[in-house]
């Protein structure tokens, strides 16, 4: 029978590598009340501009989304990384230290890196 290697790495320990594996996961990015202001400002835009081109209203209706580009990407990441990295939304920022989703350590460049080191 073979064995499925678990990927032992500590979180505490997370550093983003900036691979954006994470930015082409499909999946809501939800916004906290004043994160459309404040990405709508950073992007010199109305706010009700920002909500109308770049957001959705989530299935359970309780909050904006950011949009997805075709495939499933943010609809802010570009070849050259996040858009708004400066105030990307707290959902990003926390990822993985505060949430992670179900198979992420193998998604995950950092985690990856560490997985590896252990090989
Ligand atoms: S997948 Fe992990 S290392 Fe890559 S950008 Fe996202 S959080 Fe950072």
């Amino acid at each position: 029978m073979r064995h499925q290697r678990q990927l032992k790495i500590d979180l505490k320990q997370f550093s983003c590598i900036q691979c954006h594996a994470c930015c082409r996961q499909p999946g809501y990015v939800r916004l906290k009340k004043a994160e459309p202001d404040a990405i709508a400002n950073f992007l010199q835009m109305d706010v009700r501009r920002f909500i109308n081109s770049f957001t959705l209203l989530t299935d359970d209706r309780t909050s904006l989304s950011l949009m997805e580009q075709d495939g499933g990407a943010c609809v802010f990441l570009t070849e050259h990384g996040c858009r708004i990295q400066p105030v990307k939304p707290e959902q990003c920022r926390d990822f993985p230290r505060k949430w992670r989703f179900s198979g992420f350590k193998k998604i995950c460049g950092w985690a990856r890196a560490q997985a590896g080191k252990d090989l």
